[in-house]
C-alpha cells in the first residue's frame, strides 16, 4: 500500500491528508469505547493525520469531542504537532439562540466548550458548521477571525454554505486578514450538486481547498447494500440513513458501479473515494467507518490507475 499522500489545501501554506477522519456517527456513548478508540489509533497508523469533529456530534451532542479529547490525551499526546484537529460550531445542538447560529455568542462560546471538550488549547481549524443569513456576515467573520486572534484555532473553515455566500464570507475573512482555509461541503458520485452550483469552481479561483464529506455516500458507494441491509449497518440503525434509501433504483446504480470497479481491479468504496480525488480542488476526502478494516481497504482508493475519459464517463452513465 502507498502511504497517504499530502495534498495542499488551496492556496495556503497547508497540507492535509488526502483522507481525513470524521466522528459525526457511531463514535457517541453508543457504541464500544474500545473500538472507536482502535478506529481512531488505526487511522492515524495508517497516516491519516486530520480528525474532523464538530459540538454535535454524538450522541448526545458533544460526546465524539469528549471521546476524542481522552484518546489523545492517553494515546497521541506525544503527536499533537503532527495532527490536524477541526471542529464545528453554528449547527443547533440545542433550543437556546446561543447554541446555535453565527452570532459572536454562539460560535465564541461552542469553540470555548470545544477546546475544553478536547483538552487542548487550540484546533487547527475552526468551521461555521453552516451559513446564518439572520445573522449579518460581518459579525460571523468578526467571531471567526477573532478565534484565531485568540489563539484559539490556527485556520478558519465553512461548511454547507452556498456558492454565492461562500464568495462572500472569502472576501470579508481575506480583509480580516484570515483567509478562508476551507470549505466542507457533502461531494460524492451520487451527489454532483457542489460541481453544479460552482463551488468547485470558485474554489480554485478564490484559492480554498475542499474537504469533501460522505463521499461514500454514507456506505451506499460500498457494496454493502447491494444484497440487503447488513445487520449493524448505518441504514440499519441511523437517523441519517434509511433503510428507504435501499431502492431497486439505487441497487441497480451501485451494481453498475461496482462491475465497472471490479473491472478495474478495484472496489466500489475505492471507485468512489478514488472519484473526488480525482478533482484537484478537493484536498481531502472526509470518510467515515466502523472498523479498522474499513479504513484498510479504503485507504488503498489511491493505489489505482487514473480513471480514463470513458471511465469517467460510464461512471456518470450509471449514476446520474
Ligand atoms: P462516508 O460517506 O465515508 O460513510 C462512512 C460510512 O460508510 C462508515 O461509517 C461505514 O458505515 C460505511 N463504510 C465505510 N467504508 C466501508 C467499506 N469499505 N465497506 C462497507 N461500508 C463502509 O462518510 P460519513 O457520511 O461518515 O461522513 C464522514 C465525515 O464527514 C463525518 O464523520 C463528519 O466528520 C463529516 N460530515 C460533515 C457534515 C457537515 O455538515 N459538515 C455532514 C456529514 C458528515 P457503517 O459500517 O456503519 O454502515
Amino acid at each position: 500500500m502507498s502511504a497517504i499522500p499530502y495534498r495542499r489545501a488551496g492556496k495556503s501554506g497547508l497540507d492535509l491528508s488526502a483522507f481525513a477522519f470524521g466522528l459525526w456517527q457511531k463514535f457517541g456513548t453508543d457504541y464500544s469505547y474500545d473500538n472507536q478508540r482502535a478506529i481512531l489509533l488505526h487511522a492515524f497508523e495508517l497516516g491519516i493525520t486530520h480528525f474532523d469533529n464538530a459540538d454535535r456530534y454524538g450522541p448526545p451532542h458533544r460526546a465524539a469531542q469528549k471521546l476524542f479529547g481522552e484518546v489523545l490525551r492517553k494515546d497521541l499526546a506525544a503527536h499533537r504537532d503532527e495532527l490536524i484537529l477541526s471542529t464545528k460550531a453554528g449547527n443547533p445542538i440545542g433550543t437556546s439562540p446561543y447554541l446555535q447560529g453565527g452570532s459572536r455568542k454562539s460560535l465564541l462560546g461552542s469553540l470555548d466548550h470545544s477546546l475544553r471538550d478536547l483538552g487542548t488549547d487550540y484546533v487547527d481549524i475552526f468551521y461555521h458548521h453552516r451559513a446564518d443569513t439572520s445573522t449579518p456576515l460581518e459579525e460571523t467573520v468578526g467571531a471567526l477571525s477573532d478565534a484565531v486572534r485568540q489563539g484559539k484555532a490556527l485556520y478558519i473553515g465553512i461548511s454547507n454554505y452556498p456558492t454565492s455566500l461562500s464568495q462572500e464570507i472569502s472576501r470579508l475573512l481575506r480583509a480580516a486578514g484570515v483567509p478562508l482555509l476551507v470549505h466542507q461541503p457533502r461531494y460524492s458520485i451520487f451527489d454532483r450538486s457542489r460541481e453544479d452550483d460552482g463551488l468547485l469552481d470558485l474554489a480554485a479561483e478564490d484559492g480554498f481547498g475542499v474537504v469533501v464529506y460522505s463521499p461514500l455516500a454514507q456506505g451506499l458507494l460500498t457494496d454493502k447494500y447491494l444484497d440487503g441491509i447488513p445487520a449493524g449497518a448505518r441504514a440499519q440503525n441511523s437517523a441519517f440513513l434509511s433503510p428507504d434509501a435501499i431502492t431497486d433504483e439505487y441497487r441497480e446504480k451501485a451494481r453498475a458501479l461496482n462491475k465497472l470497479a471490479a473491472e478495474r481491479g478495484q472496489s466500489l468504496a475505492q471507485l468512489a473515494l478514488q472519484w473526488v480525488l480525482r478533482r484537484t480542488e478537493v484536498t481531502s476526502a472526509l470518510i467515515g467507518a466502523s472498523s479498522p478494516e474499513q479504513l484498510d481497504h479504503n485507504v488503498r482508493a489511491l493505489d489505482f490507475p487514473a480513471f480514463t475519459d470513458d471511465e469517467l464517463a460510464l461512471i456518470d452513465e450509471h449514476s446520474r
